[in-house]
């Protein structure tokens, strides 16, 4: 009777054991072919800005041209450059989110700062973008990692001005103190994303219709998110406020003495 007892306890462990076995292989599998797809996505970047620089550094190599023409190639060979080296730069800052191999530097600041900051590096310098500030409190004093905040808010800022109405363009910024958390909410006025890609934008290489004409490669939002979720806040999108709405949720760890 007992051997018999043992013998099943066995058998129920192997088969346990054999389960888990399937889980892993099917868990490996599909890593697998998340990998694959990575990977041919990125090929598929690299080799846009890839073909124009070979196909104009051939023109110059060839020589004939006027300075103007020279000029003009050789511009286009340096902004595919920096596409390049962006997209480079962004892919391996993702990974290293992603991989969790980021150290924070939180230190004290002033929110108002880091969103001047964020302004003022967004790019947004010649433009018309107006931006307009409403409920800021521009003095409630956080502890985070102040670089890492403010390079959420250039990514939302920039799309803003990527994305806003050409003719009016305006981007609509508040911040509200929630108690527990701090809402920062980005609201331009362009024609915003559809229902059914508001989550997708979050993922890698995720463009909605025909926005590859703005130049982005996808990454901007996930980057976005890995930066949120580690320091232990959100970004979501803010649906029905008309435009492109972006809401950034931080936790506070605020430092109270601002109030
Ligand atoms: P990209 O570098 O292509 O802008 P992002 O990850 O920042 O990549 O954004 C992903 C996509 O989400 C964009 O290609 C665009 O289709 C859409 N998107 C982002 N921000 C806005 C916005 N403010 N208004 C409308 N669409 C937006």
């Amino acid at each position: 009777m007992e051997y018999s007892n043992q013998l099943e306890a066995k058998s129920a462990e192997l088969t346990r054991t054999a389960r888990q076995l399937r889980a892993a292989n099917e868990k490996l599998t599909q890593m697998s072919v998340q990998k694959d797809a990575f990977l041919s996505q990125i090929s598929h970047e690299l080799r846009t800005p890839m073909t124009s620089i070979r196909a104009f550094s051939e023109i110059l190599r060839d020589g004939g041209l006027d300075d103007a023409a020279l000029a003009k190639y050789a511009g286009i060979i340096h902004d595919e450059a920096i596409r390049l080296t962006r997209l480079l730069d962004d892919l391996l800052d993702l990974s290293v989110l992603e991989n969790g191999q980021v150290s924070l530097n939180e230190r004290v600041g002033k929110i108002g700062d880091v969103l001047n900051q964020a302004v003022a590096a967004a790019g947004i310098e010649n433009s018309r973008l107006r931006v307009v500030r409403s409920k800021v409190r521009e003095d409630l004093m956080i502890y985070t990692d102040l670089d890492r905040l403010s390079q959420v808010f250039i990514n939302l800022i920039s799309n803003a001005l990527k994305y806003c109405d050409a003719a009016r363009p305006r981007l609509e910024v508040s911040i509200r103190d929630l108690g527990d958390t701090l809402a920062i909410d980005f609201i331009d006025n362009g024609s915003g994303i559809p229902m059914a890609s508001q989550d997708v934008i979050f993922e890698k290489f995720s463009r909605v219709g025909s926005d590859q004409a703005a130049g982005g490669a996808g990454l901007g939002l996930a980057i976005c998110r890995e930066i949120m979720h580690r320091l232990g806040g959100t970004v979501s999108y803010l649906p029905g406020q008309g435009g492109g709405a972006f809401r950034v949720i931080l936790p506070v760890t605020v430092v109270r003495s601002g109030r």
